[in-house]
C-alpha cells in the first residue's frame, strides 16, 4: 500500500485572498459543501482575526462539516489570534488551528525586527498555547523556501517539540526550484526529531509557475499532506491546483509511493462551481479542469482519438467528471424529480424553502424547454445570492434598437421595502440600466470588467454575467447575475457587485 497524502483545501482561506475573489459565508458553505463531497482531508475555512466574515464562516463550516474532516483555521503567533481561531472553531468535531510565523531572514529583519531566538521562542509559545486550546495544532513556517535551511530546521524542531502535530512548510513567495525545494523537505523529514509521529505538510505558490510541481517534490521526499485550492486560486499567481495534484497522484502512485482518498469525478464540479461563485474563470488550456482539457482540434490527433482515446490523452474525460449530465429536467419535471436531482448536487432545503426554489425552477423551464445541472446550479447560487441582498431589482424595462435611444426604466427595492422606480438613457441597453439603477445606490462603484457567457447550450440559454466594480477606496467586488435575458443578467450582477460592496464594508466596520 502506498503512503495516504492528506489534501488540505485552503481555497476557502488562501484562494479567497486573491483579487476580487472574496466570498461571504453563504458561498463558503456552499463551497464548503462540495469540497466535503470531493473527499478532502482537511478544509481551511479562514482566518477568524481578521474579520467578523472569516470567524462566522468558520464557524458555520465547522458545524457543517462533522466527523467528515478537520476544519483548520489559521492564526498568527499571536496569543490574541490563536484564542479568536479557538473560538470559531468551537462547533468543529475535528477542529485545528493552523498558527505560525515567518523564517526567512528578509522577513525576520524587515516585518518583525526580531533575531533568529527570538523566532524560534515565538514559535514555541504559539504552539503551546495552542495546544492548550485544542489537540491538533499545525505549524506553518512561512517563506521556508527562502530560510537559512539550518534555522528552519531549528524552528521546526521547536514546533514539534511543542507539541505540533502538523509541519506545514510554506514557499509562501513561490520563489524555489522543484529539486532544491525537494531537498530542503528531505532534510527536515530526514533530521528533525519526532517528525514521523506528525503530518508533514508543503504549500506551495505558483509564481514562477511551478506550484504543482513544488508539492509534487514535496511529496516525493517525504511531505505527507498537501496545502492546495481549487483552480489554483490564491494570492498573485496562485496556489498549487489540487486537482493538477490530486491527478498527477493518481496517475503517479507507484512512483511516488502515494494516494490520495479524493473522488475524483467530483473535480470538475469543484472546478465550475469554485469559478462561478468567485467569478473568476478558468483559463481554456488549464490542465484537468479547462474547458480545453480534452479537446482535440488537430486532424492528426482526432483520427488518432476516435480509434483510442489513449493515443492522445492520459486522463480520462470521466475520471474527472468532465462528462456533461445527462439529466436534464424539463416543465413536466415534479418536485420529487427536482428535489432528488439538486440533492445528487449536494443541495438540500426544508420545505418552505423548497416551494420557492420549485416556482423558480418552474420560471426557468418556461423559458427553457430543457434544465440542465448548469441551470440548477445557477438557480440555488442565485438564491444564496440574494440573503446579502441591500438592493434587489425588481423589475427592467429595456427599450432599444436602431435608431431608437436606449432607456431603461429599472424598479429596485432598498432593504427597507421602499421601491424606487428609476429611468436613464445611455449608450447602449447595459449602460441605460445602470446609469438608472446608479440613481437609487447610496454607493458609488467603477465597472472596471464585464463578461457575459451561456451557462448551457441554445440559444435560450440562460446567459450569466460576471462584473468586476472597483470601490472608491479601490477594493474590487465581483457581481454575477443569470437570466435567460442579458440585460437583467447584467442589471442583477451589477447590483449584486454594489450589495457585495456594503455588505463587506458594514462587516469590516463592524468588526
Ligand atoms: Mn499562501
Amino acid at each position: 500500500m502506498t503512503r495516504k497524502i492528506d489534501i488540505l483545501d485552503t481555497t476557502l482561506r488562501d484562494g479567497e485572498q486573491s483579487p476580487g475573489s472574496s466570498m461571504n459565508t453563504e458561498e463558503k458553505i456552499i463551497v464548503a459543501r462540495q469540497l466535503i463531497r470531493l473527499g478532502v482531508d482537511a478544509i481551511e475555512a479562514g482566518y477568524p482575526a481578521a474579520s467578523n466574515g472569516d470567524f462566522r464562516s468558520v464557524e458555520e463550516i465547522g458545524g457543517i462539516a462533522g466527523d467528515s474532516c478537520v476544519v483548520c483555521a489559521i492564526a498568527q503567533a499571536t496569543e490574541a489570534d490563536i484564542d479568536r481561531a479557538a473560538e470559531a472553531l468551537k462547533s468543529a468535531r475535528r477542529p485545528r488551528i493552523h498558527t505560525g510565523i515567518a523564517v526567512s531572514p528578509i522577513h525576520l529583519r524587515n516585518r518583525f525586527g526580531i533575531t533568529e531566538d527570538e523566532c524560534v521562542a515565538r514559535a514555541a509559545h504559539a504552539v503551546s498555547y495552542a495546544k492548550g486550546l485544542v489537540d491538533d495544532v499545525a505549524f506553518f513556517a512561512e517563506d521556508a523556501g527562502r530560510a537559512d535551511q539550518e534555522f528552519l530546521l531549528r524552528v521546526i524542531q521547536a514546533a514539534v517539540d511543542a507539541g505540533a502535530t502538523v509541519i506545514n512548510v510554506a514557499d509562501t513567495t513561490g520563489y524555489s526550484l522543484p529539486e532544491e525545494w525537494g531537498a530542503r523537505i528531505r532534510s527536515i523529514a530526514d533530521n528533525v526529531i519526532g517528525i514521523e509521529n506528525t503530518k508533514l505538510s508543503v504549500h506551495t505558490h505558483n509564481d514562477l509557475g511551478m506550484a504543482t510541481a513544488l508539492a509534487l517534490a514535496g511529496v516525493r521526499n517525504g511531505a505527507t499532506q498537501v496545502e492546495c485550492t481549487i483552480n489554483g486560486l490564491g494570492e498573485r499567481a496562485g496556489n498549487a491546483a489540487l486537482e493538477e495534484i490530486v491527478m498527477a497522484i493518481q496517475l503517479h502512485g507507484a512512483e511516488l509511493d502515494a494516494h490520495t482518498d479524493i473522488r475524483t469525478a467530483e473535480l470538475t464540479r469543484a472546478s465550475r462551481l469554485v469559478s462561478r461563485v468567485t467569478g473568476v474563470g478558468v483559463q481554456a488550456n488549464k490542465a484537468v479542469v479547462g474547458a480545453n482539457a480534452f479537446a482535440h482540434s488537430s486532424g492528426i490527433h482526432q483520427a488518432a482519438a476516435l480509434k483510442s482515446r489513449d493515443i492522445y490523452e492520459i486522463l480520462d474525460p470521466a475520471q474527472v467528471g468532465a462528462v456533461g449530465s445527462e439529466i436534464i429536467l424539463s416543465l413536466r419535471s415534479g418536485h420529487e424529480a427536482l428535489r432528488h436531482r439538486l440533492v445528487e448536487l449536494g443541495y438540500t432545503f426544508a420545505d418552505d424553502e423548497f416551494d420557492d426554489v420549485y416556482q423558480r425552477f418552474q420560471e426557468i423551464a418556461e423559458q427553457k424547454k430543457e434544465v440542465y445541472d448548469e441551470d440548477l446550479e445557477s438557480m440555488v447560487q442565485e438564491r444564496s445570492r440574494d440573503v446579502a441582498a441591500v438592493f434587489t431589482l425588481d423589475a427592467l424595462q429595456i427599450q432599444c434598437g436602431d435608431p431608437l435611444v436606449p432607456t431603461a426604466v429599472a424598479t429596485i427595492i432598498d432593504e427597507g421595502g421602499v421601491k424606487h422606480v428609476v429611468s436613464a438613457t445611455g449608450t447602449g441597453p447595459v449602460d441605460a440600466a445602470y446609469k438608472a439603477i446608479d440613481r437609487v445606490l447610496t454607493v458609488h462603484g467603477d465597472l472596471e470588467e464585464y463578461v457575459v457567457k451561456a451557462i448551457t447550450r441554445g440559444i435560450d440559454a440562460i446567459g450569466e454575467v460576471v462584473v468586476r466594480v472597483k470601490s472608491a477606496d479601490g477594493k474590487v467586488y465581483t457581481g454575477r447575475g443569470s437570466d435567460t435575458d442579458v440585460i437583467v443578467s447584467s442589471a442583477k450582477a451589477y447590483v449584486n457587485a454594489i450589495n457585495r460592496m456594503i455588505t463587506t464594508q458594514r462587516s469590516r466596520e463592524g468588526r
